[in-house]
């Protein structure tokens, strides 16, 4: 298996996990250390972060290529379109050939910091569907994932167009669709639910970020619009920030988020790690991730 939508099936649950390229030394030997701890779970996949502008790009492809190498695991480089003309995206995804990351999570990106509107530039392009296509036609091999939304795009004027959104990136060549990470399981059921009304029929798979530090994923859900629910962040509110206590609440919920969404039947679930291993270590000998039954 490399492409990644060889990774869910009847009898295989897609495990993931997302990295992101470290700005310094002791950044790097953190995730070597974390990393090396989370193999031991034998993800199916693991997909490593695009910098804002492109600001990570070689980092990108030497993390993840890094992983490929060492680990000999299937792997995904994310890549967005913000300030890379088409020309210098075929000129990314060559190298990443080259390294054996046979995988693209194909997005558009945000609008750099300080904007609010993105900008395609000349030669580039505007939406992730037409990154898809572009990957689609020119590397047909690869596999692609997009990022999908239960609580809608921030962007999306309404569901319903975020939605005809999505399905133009599957039309165009998706083989899965990984979701922005999210707090209450039925923004995600809901959304798989007008999913497949539509048709799609790729895997659709739960994105989840285990909550460590209360302030920091508030943080993080501003920027991208997950909500948290309230008795959660009261729970949370009742310990120190970065606290022990803190860890525990989040660890617990994450744990019983995992837990409802295989009960009821995800193809897998994308961990959003960001380069720690202790609370996804928790979270997975804390629950009965099914196993790949074809190994
Ligand atoms: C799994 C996952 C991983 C991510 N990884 C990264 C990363 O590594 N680096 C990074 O910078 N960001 C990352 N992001 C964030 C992502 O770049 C942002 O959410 C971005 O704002 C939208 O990207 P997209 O690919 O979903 O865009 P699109 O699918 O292009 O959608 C963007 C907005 O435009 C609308 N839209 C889409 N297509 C059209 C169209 N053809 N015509 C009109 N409107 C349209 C959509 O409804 C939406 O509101 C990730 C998000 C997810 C879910």
């Amino acid at each position: 298996m490399l492409t990644i939508d060889q990774a869910y099936g009847p009898h295989k649950f897609g495990l993931s996990f997302e990295l992101f390229p470290p700005k310094t030394e002791v950044g790097v030997e953190n995730l070597q250390f974390h990393l090396e701890k989370l193999m031991q779970f034998r993800p199916s996949y693991v997909t490593c972060t695009y910098g804002a502008g492109g600001s990570t790009r070689d980092r990108t492809l030497e993390v993840i290529g890094g992983v490929r190498k060492k680990y000999q695991v299937p792997v995904a480089t994310h890549l967005t379109c913000v300030g890379s003309t088409a020309e210098e995206l075929r000129a990314y995804l060559r190298r990443a050939r080259d390294l054996e990351v046979h995988n693209v999570v194909a997005l558009r990106g945000d609008p750099p910091q300080g904007e609010t509107k993105f900008q395609s530039i000349a030669g580039g392009f505007s939406y992730a569907n037409e990154l898809v296509e572009f990957v689609r036609t020119e590397f047909p091999s690869l596999g692609i994932a997009v990022g999908g939304y239960p609580e809608t795009h921030l962007e999306a004027p309404s569901p319903q167009v975020d939605l005809d959104n999505l399905e133009r990136k599957v039309d165009a060549g998706a083989d899965v669709v990984i979701t922005q990470l999210f707090y209450d399981n039925n923004d995600f059921f809901s959304f798989r639910e007008q999913c497949t009304a539509r048709g799609i029929r790729i895997p659709i798979v739960p994105g989840l970020l285990p909550v460590t530090n209360g302030a920091q994923i508030q943080r993080i859900s501003s920027l991208c619009g997950a909500k948290l629910p309230g008795p959660f962040l009261a729970e949370l509110d009742r310990f120190e920030p970065g606290s022990e206590g803190q860890f525990e609440v989040g660890v617990e919920f994450a744990a019983q988020q995992t837990a409802d969404l295989i009960a009821a039947g995800v193809p897998g679930i994308h961990y959003y790690v960001l380069n720690k291993s202790e609370a996804i270590d928790r979270v997975l000998r804390a629950v009965e991730v099914p196993g790949n039954c074809d190994e």
